[in-house]
């Protein structure tokens, strides 16, 4: 059975070396010292360890039932949410107005790292309940707070984010789920909604379903969305549970990967709703779930790497074959370990350098989303620009690491015993869900490059530069500042291309635009890179006792720098040779 310890030190080292946290001017940060922090890490390791990762494996076998109208989870599921619901981990930072502990997101997304790696179709029941808190706290009135907060802060009801139908998934101007104004001022929600995550179980007594229809009166397209919120037991004005709403599950769907995660076919046939937010706004205020929920997915891409990859190093340790050719290193045995093989080597190297990188990614964008939540324009124009590269870059590198670690093993990974097949059916869907890869490229392309007249995409480039002028002279971070001026100017060049050639033709951009978001992807963690290589620097300048892990640190980042850093200049030759290669064919020659 595959193993998974949380990597609370390398943790640790992000939010108190290379992010200063209690140091940062963001209100709540102060008390997060380093015992503090450990303290929380360490309990969400054992956490993650005793109670998600044995589960996972029984989550992949037995998967989601539907019963008379009821979705079983897997054995043991229900006693662990409970555990994790008692525990207060679904509510570290939810508003403590509501019940919550009022931790700032950075900590939420730590401990979500563990969770996630440790059992990702369990996670995702309260990660998606995490999403519909924070869109009925934004968009919610006083009254909605009221009745629906408390108990999604617990995980006593859990929620659900209902947008794709048979026919539309990316196109949701397409949508056809009808909502009917009622004299109460309720809304009669009619249609069918398909893909639906966590759309019924066995673990909470009641679910919230945010559901996106179109009420009369809102015109064509994505225009005439609303979003509501419909309960599957209806809710009495004294908070205790009413009858059922006429909402019921058609079917649990039989699918590549995470089996524990109750993916349904919905039925709302005349079912009771709410509007909420503002009417015909409905994708603003789905936006605000949509734009969590893709930070959380990408650090699925990188959570689900780092178990697959904490296995292949076991493995690489373990395995004998063959023998080192530089001379025996295990002389005792019939063979070397695998890990002595510098191809496998460059295995490991790719997987470690690209989750450490990623990690990194994944909490400066926690702090931005903090600083974000207290009204810092900067900030969130900075992780508006990010998330589809987060988003996108994270969750392809993480499958590709995810099959990485399973190559490790050979013929074994392929063996449903060893748990690698898991790992990589699991982190396939982060690749497709939450606006499918191609389709984050196109909104950071067509969209956020240009969002308030390019402004964070500069203020992006200058933070680069800034970077790289800080270590001027000090040749010991020359390794790291030389590839990231490179890559950062490969980027830009690549901006330029599509301003010159995108007005005349958008095919020049769009043909582009997955090139360009893992461009800016190496860009982005090699900017990580070069702040924790410092980091690291200051820490050994400074006398730290584990000099092994720093040391450890730089040889790592160095490798993303001379390794990883050279394929932008490959994604700029394909951005520069435009539309003409891509389009060449017709549609018949296909
Ligand atoms: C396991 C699972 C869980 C899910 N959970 C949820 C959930 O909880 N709630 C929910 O609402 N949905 C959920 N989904 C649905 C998921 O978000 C959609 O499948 C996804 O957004 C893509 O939509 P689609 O499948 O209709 O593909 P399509 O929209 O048909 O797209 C097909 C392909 O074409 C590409 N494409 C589409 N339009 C364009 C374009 N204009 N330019 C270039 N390429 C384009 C896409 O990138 C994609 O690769 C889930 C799906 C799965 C499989």
């Amino acid at each position: 059975m595959p193993t998974y310890a949380a990597p609370v030190k390398d943790m640790q080292f992000l939010l108190h070396d290379l992010l200063k946290i209690s140091e940062a001017d963001i209100p709540g940060y102060s008390d997060l010292d380093r015992s503090f922090t450990e303290a929380i890490l360490d309990e969400a390791a054992k956490v993650s360890q005793e109670i998600l990762t044995p589960l996972n494996v029984v989550g992949d076998a037995e998967g989601c039932h539907l019963e008379n109208g009821v979705v079983r989870t897997p054995k043991g599921f229900k006693a662990a949410f409970r555990t994790l619901s008692e525990g207060g981990w679904m509510s570290l930072d939810a508003a403590p107005d509501y019940g919550g502990q009022g931790l700032p997101y950075l900590m939420h997304t730590a401990v979500n790292e563990s969770f996630v790696s440790a059992n990702m179709a369990f996670n995702m029941y309260q990660g998606l309940t995490h999403g519909a808190y924070s869109a009925i706290l934004v968009h919610g009135t006083e009254e909605q707070k009221a009745k629906w907060l408390p108990k999604l802060v617990t995980c006593e009801w859990t929620g659900t984010m209902n947008l794709t139908e048979p026919h539309c998934g990316t196109d949701l101007g397409l949508l056809r789920t009808k909502a009917e104004p009622q004299a109460d001022g309720s809304y009669k929600i009619t249609g069918q909604k398909i893909f639906i995550s966590a759309g019924d179980h066995d673990m909470a007594e009641n679910i919230v379903h945010l559901v996106l229809a179109k009420a009369p009166g809102g015109g064509e397209g994505t225009k005439g969305i609303s979003l509501f919120i419909v309960p599957k037991v209806m809710v009495n004005d004294d908070g205790s549970l009413g009858d059922r709403n006429a909402v019921s599950v058609g079917k649990v769907e039989e699918k590549m990967g995470i089996h524990g995660n109750a993916t349904c076919v919905m039925n709302y046939d005349g079912a009771t709703g709410w509007l909420l937010g503002e009417l015909h706004k409905g994708m603003k205020a789905m936006f605000t779930m949509m734009n969590e929920a893709r930070l959380g997915v990408a650090l699925q891409g990188y959570a689900v790497a780092e178990a697959a990859y904490q296995n292949a190093v076991a493995y690489a340790k373990d395995r004998l074959q063959g023998r080192d050719v530089t001379g025996v290193k295990n002389p005792t045995g019939p063979a070397d370990p695998l890990i002595v093989h510098p191809d496998i080597r460059r295995n490991l190297m790719e997987q470690k350098s690209f989750v450490e990188g990623a990690r990194a990614l994944t909490y400066w964008g926690a702090t931005l989303i903090d600083r974000a939540h207290q009204g810092d324009a900067a900030a969130d124009g900075l992780i508006g620009l990010l998330t589809p590269v987060l988003k996108g870059f994270q969750t392809d590198k993480g499958f590709e690491m995810a099959v990485q670690a399973q190559q490790v093993f050979g013929g074994h990974g392929y063996i449903e015993e060893t748990g690698m097949s898991q790992f990589v059916r699991d982190a396939r869907i982060a690749q497709i869900y939450e606006g499918a890869n191609g389709v984050q490229a196109l909104d950071l392309v067509g969209r956020k490059l240009a969002t308030d007249g390019g402004k964070h995409v500069m203020a992006f480039f200058e933070m680069v530069k800034a970077e790289c002028k800080a270590h001027d002279g000090d040749d010991r971070m020359a390794g790291f500042v030389e590839p990231l001026k490179a890559a950062s100017k490969q980027m830009q060049a690549a901006g330029m291309f599509f301003m010159q050639n995108g007005m005349k033709n958008p095919n020049a951009a769009l043909a582009g635009s997955y090139d360009f978001m893992h461009l800016m992807g190496h860009v982005c963690l090699g900017l990580m890179w070069t702040r924790m290589a410092k980091a690291a620097y200051t820490a050994l300048d400074a006398g730290a006792e584990d000099r092994a892990f720093y040391d450890t640190k730089i040889a790592t980042g160095r490798f993303y720098m001379a390794r990883q850093l050279p394929a932008c200049a490959a994604h700029l030759a394909r951005i520069e040779s435009g539309a003409d290669p891509v389009m060449a064919l017709a549609a018949e020659a296909f």
